[in-house]
């Protein structure tokens, strides 16, 4: 197989990298030629499109040109020493002011025109600080667009630049193309050669555009083709490997048990998963749902009708009480039917453990309920149909790749409440087929959710709680720590559980956290949900999927901590049943983007939307899901904001794969896709 020659050329062979600049790159993070030349400017001198200060709006990277007015050096509190310059561009002044380099009081000229390029910060007054300045003087007509590269203090942008320019001379004609001929043509998009040239010195900006465009795809067929590919190959050496008779009596009776009728969003997504299981080849769903949409009664269904057509099911969850609480809300009604359902956790063991191992290999046992462990441990199945993973965001593209790999071929659901926007999904889980419950069972009252932010209120609260309880409600308290060994200054579990003890005195307080046995945990659990404790003081554990439907009260300590799809999971503990409930969301925060998660949430219960907003302040690399998946480590797309250039990769991938009969008829992509896929995304 061709192997790109250039991640192996050492840049000392390169002309101009004497010893010393050889140390600098290195802390760069260049140690080759094709890391030389993929080291792309973070930004442009573009001085074909200078910024005017009249049009500043702030909290924006720009380059300016203005005349400098006035030099100080004014003192600071900090005793930081500060050189201050007020410009001038005709349209608007500007403060700019630099840190610890108080001779640059001396080397800057007043009525001088300058350059400036760096951030642009909106206080009282539009300030620049620490920007990159250089003297615009005889640069008139040059009219260049110069690349800015990400650097360190003792290597500067002109050393950089002159060693890339001669890079580039060298050896920036001979890389091969590794984007198909078809495909460029199709699209449209740019050579490689001639794409490195345009993103180091771009030659208008038109061009720079089209470089950026031809790297973004470039990156992504890296990575989509290889996952497509997998997909493909599974598709075709699986065709026919499930053959359903579309049996449906036992899940009409489960149906008509049901003391509901499933909502419609239920039954479009039972109905297009039926119909993709019938189709005989592998499938890979994602379930969304937001809390308390009823994924759970969607794969028993989906369960059962693989299992009246012959075959096995798993359904795994994320914990050992997750797991129990799912068996024992299904096992009655299944083994009525006859079907034989089991829970596998590690908590089981010895004989008991060794016989349900035998009567699954049997086959005898149809549905087997557990942690994730099932799959990793050498279980063995007479015939697998169906793995349910429920509550999983963080099921990437690489745990399904070991499932495969370990030869576990089957039908794949994947089921989570950590909504992200569709387009998003469908990127993110490039191999998947994505499945939505866009609504909610019928009649559930909306959750009251309260930021208390002052000990007044947090005293209300108290009395509040006291009165719900008094009524026959059941509360959680969430603290965000374990123990006080964390140092910082969050409530732990054990002081949250004696606070609560003290301020409401007459009611059984019960506490769960990590560090206790499984065993005691479910004890825990059983003795809440069985209403024989009134309030529960637990860590995050309680954060997916538990079901108590008298508790309406949630509490979360120190709320600012956690992520707002997690505060919404945790809050969607309550409002399951006919009770009004209420969330209390505790923070003293006075950090603004913490303040503004807070009041999302009380605004909406929108999973989608809360999801959103998330993704709005928080980054990209945070979302569930996106590590796993092999696209936080790209360099030249931004999966929030290039989401079409994503889905165009996509559709690329397909026709291109379906024209191909699977295989990729460039060599260099190939190479690449090999490496990516077994450096990057094992480690
Ligand atoms: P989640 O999607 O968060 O996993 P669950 O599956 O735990 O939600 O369902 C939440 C609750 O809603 C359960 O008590 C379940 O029995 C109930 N439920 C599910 N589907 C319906 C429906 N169609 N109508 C009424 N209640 C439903
Ligand atoms: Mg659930």
């Amino acid at each position: 197989m061709y192997k790109d020659i250039y991640k192996d050329i050492e840049i000392f062979n390169i002309k101009g990298v004497a010893a010393s600049t050889y140390a600098k790159l290195r802390k760069l993070g260049i140690t080759s030629l094709y890391d030389l030349i993929y080291y792309f400017p973070r930004a442009y001198d573009d001085r074909t499109n200078l910024k005017k200060i009249g049009e500043l709006r702030g909290d924006e990277y720009v380059v300016l040109k203005a005349n400098i007015m006035s030099v100080t050096a004014p003192p600071t509190r900090t005793g930081l020493k500060m050189v201050k310059a007020t410009v001038n561009d005709g349209t608007g002044m500007l403060e700019v002011v630099w840190f610890q380099r108080p001779y640059l009081r001396k080397s800057l000229e007043i009525g001088e025109e300058y350059i400036f390029i760096g951030n642009v910060k909106r206080g009282y007054t539009f300030q620049m600080v620490n920007p990159e300045f250089k003297l615009y003087k005889g640069q008139q007509n040059s009219g260049e667009i110069l690349p800015i590269y990400s650097s360190i203090k003792e290597m500067n942008q002109n050393t950089l630049r002159r060693i890339i320019k001669s890079a580039m001379q060298e050896y920036g004609g001979s890389f091969q193309e590794n984007i198909p001929r078809e495909i460029m043509e199709k699209y449209k998009i740019i050579g490689r050669e001639e794409a490195l040239k345009e993103i180091h010195f771009p030659s208008n900006p038109r061009m720079l555009e089209e470089a950026k465009r031809r790297f973004a795809i470039e990156e992504l067929l890296v990575l989509e083709m290889g996952i497509l590919q997998k997909r493909f190959e599974i598709d075709l050496s699986n065709r026919g490997a499930y053959s359903l008779q579309g049996h449906k009596k036992l899940v009409s009776k489960f149906v008509g048990s049901l003391p509901f009728d499933l909502t419609t969003a239920q039954k479009k997504v039972i109905t297009e998963i039926y119909k993709g299981l019938n189709d005989g080849k592998l499938i890979n769903y994602l379930i969304q749902g937001d809390v308390g949409s009823g994924k759970t009664i969607v794969a028993v269904l989906l369960l059962l009708y693989m299992v009246e057509n012959g075959y096995q099911g798993v359904m795994m969850a994320p914990t050992e009480i997750l797991a129990t609480q799912h068996y024992l809300s299904i096992y009655e009604t299944l083994e009525k039917l006859g079907v034989r359902v089991e829970l596998l956790t590690g908590s089981v063991k010895g004989k008991k453990r060794t016989e349900l191992l035998k009567d699954l290999a049997s086959g005898e046992i149809k549905i087997v309920i557990g942690t994730h462990a099932i799959i990793e441990d050498s279980v063995e199945f007479n015939k697998l149909g169906l793995i349910v993973i429920d509550e999983q965001h963080r099921f990437g593209v690489l745990q399904r790749k070991r499932l495969r790999d370990k030869g576990v071929l089957a039908n794949l659901i994947v089921m989570s409440a950590t909504p992200i926007p569709r387009s998003l999904a469908l990127s993110i889980y490039g191999d998947l087929d994505v499945a939505i419950i866009d609504e909610l069972p019928p009649g559930r009252k909306p959750i009251k959710t309260k930021w208390i932010s002052s000990n007044e209120d947090e005293d209300k609260m108290y009395n509040f709680i006291d009165k719900k309880l008094k009524e026959g409600r059941q509360a959680y308290f969430v603290a965000s720590l374990i123990d006080e060994s964390e140092k910082l200054s969050a409530k732990s579990t054990e002081e949250l559980y004696s606070e609560v003890m003290s301020k409401l005195p007459n009611y059984r307080v019960g506490i769960l956290h990590g560090r206790m046995k499984n065993k005691e945990k479910d004890e825990v659990m059983h003795l809440f949900k069985a209403h024989q404790l009134d309030i529960l003081v637990s860590t995050l554990v309680i954060e997916v999927g538990v079901n108590v439907p008298n508790s309406s009260v949630m509490v979360i300590t120190n709320s600012e901590r956690f992520g707002l799809s997690t505060l919404h999971q945790l809050r969607g503990r309550v409002g399951r049943g006919e009770h009004q409930s209420y969330c209390f969301l505790i923070s003293t925060t006075e950090n603004d983007s913490s303040g503004a998660r807070l009041k999302v949430l009380e605004s909406t219960e929108d999973g989608f939307k809360i999801a959103e907003e998330d993704l709005k302040l928080r980054k990209a690399g945070e979302i569930f899901g996106v590590k796993q998946s092999g696209l936080s480590d790209l360099k030249f797309v931004d999966i929030v904001h290039d989401v079409k250039t994503i889905r165009l990769v996509k559709d690329i991938c397909v026709e291109y794969l379906k024209t191909h009969n699977g295989k990729i008829k460039n060599n260099i992509l190939e190479w690449d896709i090999e490496e990516k896929f077994n450096k990057s995304l094992t480690s």
